[in-house]
């Protein structure tokens, strides 16, 4: 057995978050108690150490080493940072990235003729197309275009059936990161109820479908949704995903629930926050992730988790 088959059934993220699970300093009656924090930079090292194993002991039976296709399309800095990110964390698992660094004037046909090359071409396991795209290109059309075995980023709408229909193949990064999180902290998800807040395409919607599969009992808020304090305050597990910092205040938060804060704003000073006020949902939390060093270095190394599963599906059909 692998570690990479332990990844997969989680078993071993589950070990350590029985060996971790402490209860958290919770005080009596009205006192306030101190969140755990959730180390996700930690565990995405554990994560990304694993593939990095697994790769070098597919290469060791003579395999090649999976290939990620990475498309970054106009000079979004935020976007070159994610992507600058993803090439340095394939370099180091054992990935070879290949990188399209397209003009912002490139049009969807010519988009779409890469993505068709890319479809063809054997050495290419994975392909990403980073988001969002300039305005002359949809997205959804783009993400069609994908082969559905190459869609690392798990966007494509056969891959969503998938795990709508509760038989996951590759599944989107930042839901799948959030729920090795939540398993990591020994999350036992039945019986508990998961209130996300945002429902995005790529976080919020994937997330519920995860949580459903987990067994949780799921609400979904987004921007219209009427009070919001009433829904947050009901969430044994809360994941927030808005892009507004301080859309969630801290004293909504039930006694002892866990947040998961997906949110990264950049403050006038250049550095992060989330969306969740931090310093008052931790008095009242039992675990809670950081921002930065919560989700996001989740979602990349789920991102080599996924290009590794394709490449291994991959050689069993070529
Ligand atoms: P999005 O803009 O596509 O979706 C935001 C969602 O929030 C929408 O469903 C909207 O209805 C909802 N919303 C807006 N205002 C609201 C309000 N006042 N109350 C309740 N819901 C409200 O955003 P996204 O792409 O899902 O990203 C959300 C945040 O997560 C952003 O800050 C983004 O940078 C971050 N993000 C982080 C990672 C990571 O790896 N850590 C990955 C993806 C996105």
């Amino acid at each position: 057995k692998t570690p990479y088959d332990s990844l997969n059934n989680n078993n071993y993220l589950v070990a350590i978050a029985v060996n971790m699970r402490e209860s958290p300093t919770h005080k009596t009656g009205r006192e306030s108690m101190s969140a755990k924090i959730i180390d996700g930079k930690q565990i995405a090292a554990e994560i990304r150490e694993s593939v990095r194993e697994d790769i070098a002991s597919r290469i060791a039976r003579g395999h090649r080493a999976p290939g990620l296709a990475v498309v970054l399309v106009g000079n979004d800095h935020a976007s070159q940072v994610y992507v600058r990110k993803k090439r340095e964390a394939c370099e180091h698992a054992g990935i070879i990235s290949s990188a399209y660094d397209l003009p912002a004037a490139t049009s969807q046909d010519q988009l779409l003729t890469l993505i068709e090359e890319l479809n063809a071409n054997d050495s290419i396991d994975g392909i990403l197309v980073q988001l969002p795209l300039p305005r002359q290109i949809n997205e959804a059309t783009v993400i069609d275009a994908i082969h559905p075995d190459k869609d690392v980023d798990g966007f494509h709408p056969y891959n969503i059936g998938r795990l709508t229909q509760r038989n996951p193949l590759l599944r989107p990064c930042t839901p799948w990161g959030i729920i090795l999180l939540l398993d990591h902290v020994g999350e036992a998800y039945k019986g508990r109820h998961a209130v996300i807040v945002g429902a995005s395409n790529i976080v919020g919607r994937p997330m519920c479908l995860e949580l459903l599969l987990a067994g949780a009992t799921t609400t979904v808020c987004h921007r219209f949704t009427n009070d919001l304090e009433a829904h947050v305050g009901r969430a044994d597990i809360l994941i927030v995903a808005v892009g507004k910092p301080g859309v969630v205040k801290g004293e909504w938060i039930k006694p002892g629930a866990t947040v998961i804060d997906v949110g990264i704003n950049r403050r006038e000073d250049g550095t992060l926050t989330g969306d969740v006020d931090f310093a008052t949902a931790s008095e009242r939390a039992a675990w809670i992730t950081p921002v930065p060093g919560g989700v996001g270095p989740m979602t990349v190394a789920v991102l080599l988790r996924n290009t590794l599963e394709a490449a291994s599906r991959h050689d069993s059909v070529v």
